[in-house]
């Protein structure tokens, strides 16, 4: 039969059917006041998503557009940043601050680690810099980062807080002004689950006054351009906007309110404690450091003599399910179940009862039913 495949790999996440509906109305014309009204709305419902007063800025691109935007507005050739790499996106962030001549200075952690406040003070210590550029969720391990911790020691140390959040926001808990962060990057197709296509950023005022000073070349992205666009008495773009992901975005952000944030928060956090339990029902380990706190993904070691890469291929060839691969050094080794966005309880069990009949078929000793029993009894225990 044939159905579409199910997504529960960490983004692009499935989008609700009102989403897609109101990609699907007409056009509003991106002069004028109905895309201010609506520009206006999406913005300040990211600002209050976000737990910010700071400007957002909307562009159309993936969320790797709005990184950018970050080091091409805040840095000039020959800066250097502090940028601590624990994944494939610490890598990433580091690339894009290399090939803008900045002068990174990564620290290193083997994937899988969480990034500790302490070693990010140290390497401030060691070479003052004008910025750190991290992740809160480091989508390849799972691992959620402790933003907070390291907004002390940013502050402490008068520099640039520059935070990824693109797979962690409206998954688990952000506060981005209490935690000083001066820079925050998201993306439209995570877990406000609307369709890829928009970055968002906030932008500090002392990162506004960074970026005055900055010279590293910018157009498309340029910060002032677009600030300058939505500070007319009806908030425009200085280019065409994506006006179609815009109407979906305020959908979603629309279905995200009316569930209320500490309960999508909460929703998160229950999906995700049943994934582990029924993915430790089969006997499998979970990978990376404090599993407890990855609400978004969940990565689990592939069990030995089986390669998580055909693991993957298998559940998605068999059951129509697309899990995620293991990355960089953890290829093959690790497999991720992603959980952000728009999946309820019945998602979670279907996903452990496909992993079950797979890892049956491929030769691991499976007790039918123990993973999806397990899932069962942390949904009828919770309140
Ligand atoms: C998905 C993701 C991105 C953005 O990737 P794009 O493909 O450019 O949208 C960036 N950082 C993290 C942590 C992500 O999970």
């Amino acid at each position: 039969m044939d159905k579409p495949e199910i997504i529960m790999a960490p983004g692009p996440t499935p989008v609700p059917p009102e989403v897609f509906l109101a990609q699907g109305s007409p056009l509003v014309y991106h002069r004028g006041p109905g895309y201010g009204d609506l520009l206006r709305e999406v913005t300040e419902s990211l600002q209050r998503a976000a737990h910010t007063s700071n400007d957002i800025l909307i562009f159309a691109s993936s969320g790797t557009g709005g990184l950018e935007s970050a080091v091409a507005n805040l840095l000039s050739p020959g800066d250097r940043v502090v940028v601590p790499v624990a994944g494939f996106f610490g890598e990433r962030f580091a690339k894009i601050a290399r090939a803008f001549g900045a002068d990174v200075r990564t620290i290193d952690y083997e994937w899988g680690s969480a990034v500790r406040a302490e070693d990010v003070g140290r390497a401030l210590d060691g070479a003052p810099a004008k910025a750190v550029l991290m992740q809160q969720s480091e989508t390849s391990t799972g691992v959620i980062h402790d933003v907070e911790a390291v907004g002390r020691v940013t502050r402490d140390a008068g520099v640039l807080l520059v935070v990824d959040v693109v797979s962690s926001l409206g998954a688990v808990p952000y506060d981005g002004d209490a935690w000083g962060v001066d820079v925050a990057i998201g993306g439209s197709q995570k877990a406000f689950s609307a369709t890829p296509g928009l970055s968002f950023v906030s932008i500090s005022p002392a990162a506004w006054e960074v970026s005055r000073s900055a010279t590293n070349p910018r157009f498309y992205f340029d910060w002032a351009a677009y600030k300058k666009s939505y500070d007319q008495p009806s908030p425009e773009n200085p280019f065409t906007p994506a006006i179609s992901l815009m109407l979906g975005m305020r959908a979603a952000l629309r279905r995200y309110f009316d569930e209320g944030p500490e309960n999508v928060l909460r929703r998160h956090q229950l999906l995700s404690h049943a994934t582990k339990e029924g993915v430790r029902a089969l006997g499998l380990d979970l990978s990376g450091e404090h599993p407890e706190r990855a609400w978004a993904v969940t990565a689990v070691r592939a069990p030995e003599g089986i390669d998580g890469d055909e693991l993957v291929a298998k559940v998605r060839a068999d059951h129509s399910i697309i899990l995620a691969p293991g990355q960089g050094p953890l290829k093959g080794k690790v497999f991720r179940i992603g959980h952000l966005g728009y999946y309820d309880r019945f998602d979670i069990i279907r996903c452990l009862a496909a992993l079950e009949l797979t890892l049956d078929a491929m030769g691991y000793p499976v007790k039918r039913g123990a993973a999806v029993a397990a899932a069962e009894t942390v949904f009828a225990e919770a309140p």
